[in-house]
């Protein structure tokens, strides 16, 4: 099993001719190198429940997750480095063939049991585990823990360069945790993967210290929802990727670089101002999608 290496980040910095016009800088944080499976921002979000699990002396963690989870995978690939047992509670009954994410999931150890929907809603435990002992992490990695490990991302970057922190944002626990970092001048921008979540002001704030007024959520470029996508996102990564040589997932990075892009267009971020773009990894996500669609 590879290692995480950290030292793969790079800060790649955009050469586009529209940020030159509109004189926008765009640097953008390549934690899509850490590792090919475990992706980017999971790594960050889950060191500190993993430190706190070893220190628990617990052998097994349990988490949920759907089928295409990165966060499932991380957790599968974490557990497998750090020696311990994991544990999947799928959302959904068994398909016939398991999704490339889970039989990645399961060959790397990870005991898979599926449930429900509704039963996932309420994330009831399968009865069958009753008498196992074992570390519990939220689904996605949300909680305290989560922001405070997702705040170390900022640490490699100069993050006084920048004005604007720009993210990705599903269960909002990364936003949490770069708001922690940032200084009163500086902004966190979150671009909401989910339709019509406008509760994710509020988690938010619930797992983080930091006034409100340093955070943007911006809801209008889920493309129909989670996991949802639209031929003009599709076009938009396979342009991107000829621009700027980084490949893009179309469930968060990808909405993520049009989102920005956009905006870029349509002036909401003044003259001067320096972004960073998390790239928070996720690629192996695009397996779910036809071959061909994409060109990296
Ligand atoms: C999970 C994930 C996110 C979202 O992170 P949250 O902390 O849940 O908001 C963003 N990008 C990628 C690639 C992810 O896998």
């Amino acid at each position: 099993m590879q290692a995480i290496n950290t030292e793969n980040i790079t800060i790649d910095k955009l050469s586009i001719p529209l940020l030159k016009r509109k004189k926008v800088n765009v640097d953008v944080l390549r934690l899509d190198k850490i590792h090919p499976l475990i992706s980017g921002n999971k790594w960050f979000k889950l060191r500190y429940y993993i430190e706190e699990a070893k220190q628990q002396n617990k052998k097994t963690i349990l988490t949920f997750g759907g089928a295409w989870s990165n966060h499932i995978l991380a957790t599968a690939a974490i557990c497998k480095i750090k020696q311990l047992h994991s544990i999947g509670i799928i959302r959904g009954e068994e398909a016939e063939d398991l999704s490339y994410t889970l039989s990645l999931a399961k060959e790397l150890g990870m005991q898979l049991f599926f449930i429900s929907r509704n039963d996932y809603q309420e994330k009831k435990i399968p009865s069958a585990l009753d008498n196992t002992d074992y570390y519990q992490i939220a689904e996605g990695g949300f909680g305290k823990q989560g922001a405070a490990g997702a705040a170390t991302i900022l640490d490699h970057c100069k993050i006084e360069n920048y004005s604007h922190i720009c993210c990705a944002a599903g269960t909002g626990t990364m936003a949490a945790g770069l708001l922690r970092k940032i200084s009163p001048t500086q902004q966190v921008v979150a671009i909401s993967v989910l339709k019509n979540y406008l509760e994710m002001e509020e988690t938010i704030k619930k797992i983080t210290d930091k006034p409100e007024r340093n955070l943007t959520v911006n809801h209008n470029y889920h493309f129909g929802g989670y996991a949802k996508h639209k031929p003009a996102l599709l076009e938009f990564m396979n342009e991107f990727y000829n621009q700027t040589s980084i490949p893009t997932d179309f469930v968060y990075t990808g909405k993520l670089c049009y989102a920005i892009m956009d905006m870029i267009k349509e002036n909401y971020f003044s003259e001067g101002s320096n972004l960073l773009l998390i790239h928070s990894g996720g690629l192996q996500g695009n397996a779910s999608l036809s071959k061909r669609t994409l060109i990296f």
